[in-house]
């Protein structure tokens, strides 16, 4: 029996285990995964480990021995498939029973399958776990051409890096725009023009209707309108499903990932969530209940769920923040664009160094900024006091934003 168990040994779950020793918490922990390795960082695995230039050793979220050395168990390579939250134990799928006086449950999500034929032939690719990526590098030696299905920040930074590999590159999007769940149409615009200038071909509102296998490898992707563009890769990258089955089968609220409170509270008794799979009210989306996909997520949800065990009852507030880095551009975002009225471009796109200032009602909600670390650094204050401020003035990059925040 361990005081708390961790399922899910990804961002979230390792910052609980750092957190919590970190408040001086002495009860028992495990922090317990179904990965065979180490509480590693995520979003490496579609930029600099991709590129193979940053070995595994440089990406794990703590040096090996930190958790034996802060009395942390770590369990990897066990997958929970059921949780009995009234005997307060968990099953993995051998059959192992553990127990636990309190639940963090950070899973994550599962990358999502394509539905059409073909879609799990050789060849076919995620970018979710090292394995994935360990995969598809151990395969590029014999390959020309890569198609990218589903142009997300996940896609195109994936794109990006096998582009400078010296990959032809395909990246099909659904929608009339890259990027169109989670960022306005100039940004959209301005990444399908890097890729196209690095030679990336960016295909919108196309549908794909299977992919096409020879030996029982990939050797092309069929369009929807017949079309076939041969390759001998496929990266599919069209988001996740929240891994939440086995807590919504114990009864949890939920659906579209497990429902938690402003201290990440699940309605199971001493079962909380955190990460990618909580779906919590989140204050910067005028308390709509989200899920947000974030290392800051992940990190900040950590820390409440810390506190809460350490007797500190402190609410969700932190301000949503998120990167991406595709060639030499840095983009940095802070705050939450979804409803936005209206966007204010803050210098020139061509100049490789701008920022897009999200309004809803006359208030900065969130900011995108490319190659522009000041106005991120000085927008987030802006975001924050959800400012009411003169487009004309946010517009003007002379004006530095630090200077409209008073
Ligand atoms: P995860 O890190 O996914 O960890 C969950 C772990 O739980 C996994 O190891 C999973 O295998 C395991 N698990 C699942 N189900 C079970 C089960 N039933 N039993 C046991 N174990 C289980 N965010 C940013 O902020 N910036 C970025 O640039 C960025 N880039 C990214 C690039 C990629 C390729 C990916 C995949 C993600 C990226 N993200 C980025 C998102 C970020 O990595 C996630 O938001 C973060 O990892 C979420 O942490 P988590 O702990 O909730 O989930």
């Amino acid at each position: 029996r361990y005081d708390v168990l961790i399922v899910g040994a990804g961002h979230a779950g390792a910052q609980a285990a750092i957190a919590l020793r970190q408040r001086m918490f002495d009860g028992s922990i495990a922090l317990l995964g179904d990965e065979p390795y180490p509480p590693y960082e995520r979003p490496p695995l579609s930029k600099d480990y991709l590129a193979r230039d940053k070995k595994f050793e440089r990406i794990l979220i703590r040096p090996e021995a930190f958790w034996a050395e802060r009395d942390i168990a770590l369990l990897p390579g066990r997958h929970i498939v059921s949780v009995d939250p009234i005997a307060h134990r968990v099953m993995a799928g051998d059959g192992e029973v553990i127990s636990y006086g309190t639940l963090i449950w950070a899973t994550g999500g599962s990358p999502r399958r394509l539905a059409c034929d073909g879609h799990d032939v050789r060849g076919v690719h995620s970018v979710r776990h090292r394995d994935d990526v360990d995969r598809m590098i151990a395969e590029l030696d014999g390959v020309a051409s890569v198609v990218v299905i589903g142009g997300g920040y996940i896609g195109l930074e994936a794109a990006a890096v096998l582009t400078k590999l010296g990959k032809r590159v395909t990246v099909l999007e659904a929608q009339d725009r890259v990027l169109s769940r989670v960022a306005g149409e100039p940004l959209s615009r301005f990444f399908e023009d890097e890729h196209r200038r690095h030679g990336v071909t960016v295909r919108l509102g196309v549908a794909v209707d299977r992919i096409e296998a020879s030996n029982s490898a990939v050797a092309g992707v069929r369009l929807g309108d017949g079309e076939t563009l041969a390759c001998e890769m496929v990266i599919v990258g069209i988001g996740i499903v929240p891994a939440v089955e086995p807590l919504l089968q114990a009864g949890a609220a939920g659906g579209n990932g497990v429902l938690v409170d402003a201290q990440c509270r699940t309605t199971l008794p001493d079962t909380f969530a955190i990460g990618d799979c909580a779906a919590h009210a989140n204050a910067f989306a005028d308390d709509v209940v989200i899920r947000l996909e974030s290392v800051q997520n992940a990190n900040d949800q950590a820390m409440v769920v810390a506190k809460a065990l350490t007797g500190l009852a402190e609410d969700y507030a932190a301000v949503p923040w998120f990167w991406s880095n595709q060639y030499d551009l840095k983009l940095q975002t802070v705050g939450l664009s979804m409803g936005h009225d209206r966007i204010v471009v803050r210098g020139d796109p061509a100049d490789r160094s701008f920022s897009l200032v999200y309004l809803r009602a006359g208030r900065v909600v969130a900011l995108d900024c490319v190659n522009a670390v000041k106005d991120y650094v000085q927008g987030r204050a802006l975001v924050v006091a959800r400012a009411a401020i003169d487009p004309a003035r946010l517009a003007d990059p002379a004006v530095p934003l630090k200077e409209l925040a008073v």
